[in-house]
């Protein structure tokens, strides 16, 4: 499953950011997800909750998703448009010379930890 790799190397980064930090709880983290990421994002907080416990530092934690937008260049007529909205195909010139220049990440925004 696509959301459980994520989630996997998500916790371990935040793993990883908590022992270089001396973090010992990690309260929220804020992530941002792009709309085409094909992160399903009721699915991703419920892998979430359940894999969490896992990690100690983690097993407090709360998720929460803010989602970015898809945005696509286009190379023909340098305008952006919703990729969501109008696909691969540029709706002012019809070029399919595009490309997504938002919307595919997923990044930790922010985190709320205590230390100790
Ligand atoms: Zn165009």
């Amino acid at each position: 499953m696509h959301e459980m790799g994520i989630i996997i190397s998500l916790a371990n980064t935040l793993d990883d950011t908590a022992k270089e930090q001396n973090i010992i709880d990690i309260g929220k983290v804020v992530l941002q997800v792009g709309e085409v990421s094909g992160i399903l994002t009721d699915l991703f907080v419920d892998c979430w909750n359940y894999f969490k416990v896992r990690h100690p530092v983690l097993k407090n934690s709360e998720l929460v998703l803010e989602e970015i937008p898809a945005v696509t260049y286009c190379s023909s007529c340098r305008q952006t448009y919703e990729t969501v909205k109008y696909g691969k195909e540029c709706p002012y010139c019809h070029s399919p010379e595009t490309w997504l220049i938002q919307g595919n990440e997923c990044v930790i925004k922010e985190i709320e930890a205590e230390t100790e």
